[in-house]
């Protein structure tokens, strides 16, 4: 912090693609873009692709509010497809019966700190030539077949805010992709680019050159110190979390997760939320996209019926490298 201060480069400086190098180092993504936020991160993406206004994009409403929000800031329409009750990801097998001629882009995201169900979702992308963004703001660090999150479609988002997996101080995220025109568009948009290039012509979406967009990548700078998802002791994660009765988001063999949050599925989640009335965590909940706001619920064409019964029976726990053994006790047998 002191070395920029001293040169005073705050914007893209040196730093910048010093930090651009190891993420793509990390996640094996040809190219890595820090912009100033995870949402802006997926606004970009989208901007890059050249959705607009009767776009249609398929995504989960089990999620943070950013990841349909940036679809409608756009005019386009978020499509929802509802969830797997085990895993809280967007279910693959239900995604083709959403798919119209107006959809551009499918938007999974990796809840939680677990990968959704990729490679069936790419398979049905090509098949229809269609985009995927991974919304990878809970999921940094996380595996998939040996593979990163991040560095899982044709483009990853992550966030960098303070409480996620890899958080800085301050607000910041990244895009990933491995297409040379993709992040060539998404740098020019970064700083408000007058971009004529057209990342994929053969596939009807362009890059429009009216661009609004700041890029305020040089804040990604300063992380959090001992964050690296690298760093945390998952196996340990793993077995603290084993309490009866309560059953925990299931996590597939073939990935990891990097726990953005410790879920678990409650039957009777009102009795357990008031024992955790007068305790310091605050459990945390989610509100699936449509129910969230008339716009949204206006644009939802399909009603998402595992996703609002399973909203009422998550509860999010702290989770995080400095959370102590102490305080994992106090979670643990208040859940028991
Ligand atoms: C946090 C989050 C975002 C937005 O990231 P910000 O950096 O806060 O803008 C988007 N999607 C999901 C799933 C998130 O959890």
């Amino acid at each position: 912090m002191h070395k920029v201060l001293e040169h005073g480069q705050y914007i893209m400086g040196p730093e910048v693609r010093e930090l651009e190098q190891k993420l793509e180092a990390y996640t094996g993504a040809k190219h890595c873009i820090t912009v100033a936020s995870g949402t802006e991160a997926l606004l970009i993406s989208l901007m890059a692709m050249g959705i607009q206004p009767g776009d249609e994009v398929i995504t989960t409403p089990f999620t943070f509010v950013a990841t349909a929000e940036v679809i409608v800031l756009l005019g386009a329409k978020p499509v929802f497809v509802d969830i797997q009750p085990d895993t809280c990801n967007i279910d693959p097998t239900k995604i083709e019966a959403a798919i119209t001629p107006r959809t551009k882009a499918i938007m999974p995201v990796s809840l939680y700190g677990q990968p959704a169900d990729m490679d069936e979702i790419n398979a049905i992308a090509d098949r229809h030539n269609l985009i995927v963004i991974e919304d990878a703001a809970q999921s940094f660090g996380a595996e998939y077949k040996g593979r990163k999150s991040c560095n899982l479609s044709h483009i990853g988002c992550t966030s960098f805010f303070p409480s996620k997996p890899l958080g800085c101080y301050g607000d910041g995220g990244a895009i990933f992709t491995s297409d040379d025109a993709i992040a060539q568009a998404c740098r020019e948009i970064r700083v408000h680019g007058q971009s004529s290039v057209c990342p994929h012509p053969d596939r009807r979406w362009r890059a429009d050159g009216h661009h609004s967009v700041r890029g305020r990548a040089g804040q990604a700078g300063a992380f959090r110190v001992g964050s690296s998802a690298a760093d945390r002791d998952w196996e340990r994660i793993q077995r603290s979390s084993r309490c009866k009765g309560v059953k925990r988001v299931v996590q597939r063999e073939d990935r990891t997760s990097v726990f953005a949050q410790f879920t678990v599925l409650l039957d009777d989640r009102e009795a357990m939320q008031a024992k955790f009335a007068d305790c310091k965590f605050r459990p945390r909940f989610i509100t699936p996209s449509p129910q969230r706001t008339a716009r949204l619920q206006a644009s939802a064409a399909r009603i998402a019926l595992i996703s609002k019964e399973t909203a009422k029976r998550v509860m999010s726990l702290p989770m995080g490298p400095d959370l102590t053994v102490e305080s994992q006790k106090t979670v643990t047998l208040l859940l028991a």
